[in-house]
């Protein structure tokens, strides 16, 4: 047995969160895609279950009262843990597009005397497309291809010095990092629930102000559920004084039941033991990489320094689509693996550190080799897929 086989059976055994996997759904395929789309955690089609079958088959609208009028603040309660804020400074819904365009939309027009939006052109597009729309202080925690991680300190500091505001993107660094937006003094961010936090496909997306911004940010949006009182159905619009005031329509509900899960899993773990196990895994990872695929023509296009990436290691390969392409679809029989694709040629390999082991980790290297060596990527197209 090679000794890296050997070290990722011995760190699975060391693995003190290594028991967390058993709560989600697996089969044989190596998934590393969390970052993407996050596993089903087992419980939620239970909760789905309840919610669809009693809550809205047996109580129908009573529902509201009894149930859904307050999920979205339990919710928020779990995503505050997550992120280090308080319960009272996030709200839960909507895409993360939209809660960007309704945050820096806010902000330019708080801001008045500033009339420059700062972005990073590695964004994320959709942040990217949201921030061109309105143009006419947009930074990721944790950027989407390399997985570089910004101080969010340092450059809150420095923005704060300059009497400017900033807008985390944490979509990448939720359930993935450590981050606390209270100890940095955080003005606003938002970010997804369906990736590291496994709240399923399109869950919806979550929103942070400061308790002492929320009075002088105003919501571009009216709607009913961002009103001070929405069920007096006035023909005025009075903004809610807390951050509901960000809401706009009726919440999701059905979606927003499945975050639940997710998110009890993922402060069960707690973030500073995740973040540590996604460290060691990176490292591995990279480890890993530099000894089998390197020599392969691989190069690695995510920081080296542990400090500076969040969880997933990018490595980039001239043939990476169809590399790619052989990964998740073999033709001999040996397991699938999912990472994902990002133009031009990145091999995107997401870390989970609630379900993906280190052995996971080893195979998914050594079959990468396998598909170089024998050259079986080959046998796919170049033509993309819709969805990579
Ligand atoms: C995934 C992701 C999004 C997704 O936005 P949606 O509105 O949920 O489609 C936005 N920004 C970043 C940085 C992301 O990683």
């Amino acid at each position: 047995m090679p000794n890296l086989h050997q070290k990722a059976i011995e760190l699975d055994k060391k693995d003190l969160l290594a028991h967390f996997r058993r709560r989600f759904t697996h089969d044989e395929t190596i998934y590393l895609d969390g970052n993407s789309l996050g596993k089903l955690p087992k419980q939620t089609p239970e909760i789905v279950a309840e919610v669809v079958n009693q809550q809205w088959g047996s109580r129908m609208i009573r529902s509201w009262n009894e149930h859904w009028i307050d999920l979205p603040n339990k919710v928020a309660a779990q995503i505050a843990k997550v992120i280090g804020a308080n319960a009272d400074e996030v709200f839960v819904g909507d895409s993360t597009s939209v809660n960007l365009y309704k945050l820096a939309f806010a902000a330019l027009n708080f801001n008045t005397s500033k009339n420059k939006i700062i972005t990073d052109s590695l964004n994320f597009p959709t942040d990217l497309y949201i921030l061109q729309g309105l143009v006419q202080n947009q930074f990721s925690h944790v950027l989407y291809k390399s997985a570089f991680m910004y101080d969010m300190k340092r450059i809150n500091d420095a923005a704060h010095k300059h009497n400017s505001l900033v807008i985390w993107d944490l979509s990448h660094a939720a359930g993935a990092v450590e981050i606390n937006l209270n100890d940095t003094n955080a003005d606003m961010a938002i970010g997804c629930t369906y990736k590291y936090l496994n709240g399923g496909p399109g869950s919806p997306a979550f929103l942070y102000v400061r308790r002492d911004l929320q009075e002088k940010l105003v919501n571009p949006i009216w709607g009913w559920f961002s009103h001070q009182k929405p069920f007096d159905f006035g023909a005025d619009f009075t903004p809610n004084d807390g951050i509901q005031r960000f809401a706009v329509g009726t919440p999701s509900v059905l979606s927003l039941a499945a975050t639940q899960a997710g998110l009890a899993i993922t402060n069960e773990a707690g973030m500073k033991a995740l973040r540590q196990k996604s460290i060691t895994q990176s490292s591995f990872l990279i480890e890993l990489i530099e000894q089998y695929l390197i020599p392969l023509g691989f190069t690695i296009a995510s920081p080296l320094e542990a400090e500076k990436r969040g969880s997933h290691i990018s490595i980039q390969h001239p043939e990476g689509y169809r590399i790619n392409r052989a990964m998740i679809e073999p033709k001999n029989g040996s397991p699938s693996i999912i990472p994902d694709f990002r133009p031009p040629n990145n091999i995107r390999l997401g870390i989970a550190p609630l379900y993906n082991t280190f052995e996971e980790l080893y195979h998914s290297v050594i079959r990468i080799k396998k598909i170089v060596e024998t050259e079986e990527y080959k046998t796919f197209g170049v033509e993309r897929l819709n969805v990579t």
